[in-house]
């Protein structure tokens, strides 16, 4: 961390500035120059509030060189983190497709589903059982009798299952499921945060809708750093000006996240377009941006879907998918796990 000191300060102010930090357990390295006092902070600052210290009359101007977060961070963890989900291994080399409907519907639907997305070659399931819907009159997922079906499915294919957790009430339905998602409107809910870091399950981690990169790794280190360190990233668009699509994927998220962690980073084509048309193309566009999988959202009859309908791809649809995809992965130097 570097503050610049004004150049009116006096000799007593500045003492006191760096007393204060120095009070903090950091070291101050204080440098005198023509036009200004720079201080350099040596330590663990992810503690310090630094518009605090912005705050104080003498700073001119105060910037972090360290990120606020470390169990994410490449830098004190340089390897890929490789997970293994029911024998399926995520990040590293390993490229993994997650694939199912949006929400379970019925049994027929869900084993249907599943059976035919993991012929093309999914790894895991996904299927929602617990909807944040943003009208309450929309369907609202079948709750407790869904994660009941989508393990039904799990059964039935032998795939493990991913569904999205809305409150830490419901944790206990949550024992069989392989991977929890938190959700883009969640991914600030603290508490749940918190929570998740409790368990020894990975944790698939949305990007909010309106989240920084920064703002977005903070939250996977609310998860770490409660000891879960099997966090898995998924970027599915943000919020932009832009009305015809449903959100921007923010494609240039992907590599730049990898840079900054060493966690796996997912694609979510389906509700960063909204789009069924847009869900190739995207994903295709993923896989050259580096990202370590994808999920898709199929559906067998997307004009019935109960949700998301118009973002749903039809099984056949994704077994082409899965091999374009084949095909890009040698460019990549990845396989398909
Ligand atoms: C979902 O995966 O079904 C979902 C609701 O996604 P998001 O949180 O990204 O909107
Ligand atoms: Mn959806």
């Amino acid at each position: 961390m570097i503050i610049v000191v004004k150049k009116e300060s006096d000799e007593s102010q500045l003492n006191s500035l760096v007393n204060w930090i120095k009070g903090l357990g950091l070291e101050v390295n204080v440098s005198r120059g023509e036009n200004s006092v720079i201080l350099g902070i040596v330590g663990d600052t992810s503690l310090v509030d630094a518009d605090l210290i912005g705050s104080v009359g003498i700073v001119e101007k105060i910037s972090r060189i360290q990120e606020p977060y470390k169990a994410a961070n490449r830098k004190f963890h340089p390897e890929d983190t490789v997970i293994n989900v029911g024998g399926n291994l995520i990040g590293g080399k390993n490229f993994q497709f997650i694939a199912g409907p949006c929400s379970v519907e019925s049994e027929e639907q869900i084993i249907a589903v599943a059976k035919a997305v993991k012929a093309a070659g999914a790894a895991v399931l996904r299927g929602g059982a617990f909807k944040p819907r943003t009208s309450p009159y929309a369907f609202q997922g079948l709750r407790d009798a869904g994660i009941k079906l989508l393990l039904e499915a799990k059964k039935e294919t032998g795939m493990p299952v991913i569904t999205e957790i809305m409150s830490v009430e419901h944790l206990d339905l949550f024992e069989d499921v392989d991977v929890i998602q938190v959700g883009a409107r969640n991914m600030q809910n603290f508490e749940l945060l918190r929570e998740l870091g409790r368990l020894r399950k990975p944790i698939f981690l949305k990007r909010g809708l309106a989240n920084t990169v920064e703002e977005w790794l903070m939250s996977a280190e609310y998860i770490m750093s409660g000891g879960n360190t099997e966090v898995i990233l998924c970027e599915r668009g943000i919020r932009t000006f832009e009305p015809y699509t449903r959100n921007t994927l923010d494609l240039s998220a992907v590599p730049l996240v990898k840079e900054k962690t060493h966690l796996p980073v997912f694609v979510d084509p389906s509700h960063a377009s909204g789009l069924s048309r847009l869900v190739s193309p995207l994903s295709l566009a993923a896989v050259g941006a580096g990202a370590d999988g994808l999920i898709i959202e199929v559906h067998n009859d997307p004009e019935r879907a109960l949700c998301d309908g118009a973002q749903s791809i039809r099984p056949e649809k994704f077994a082409e998918l899965v091999q374009k995809v084949d095909y890009m992965l040698p460019l990549v130097g990845k396989i398909r796990g």
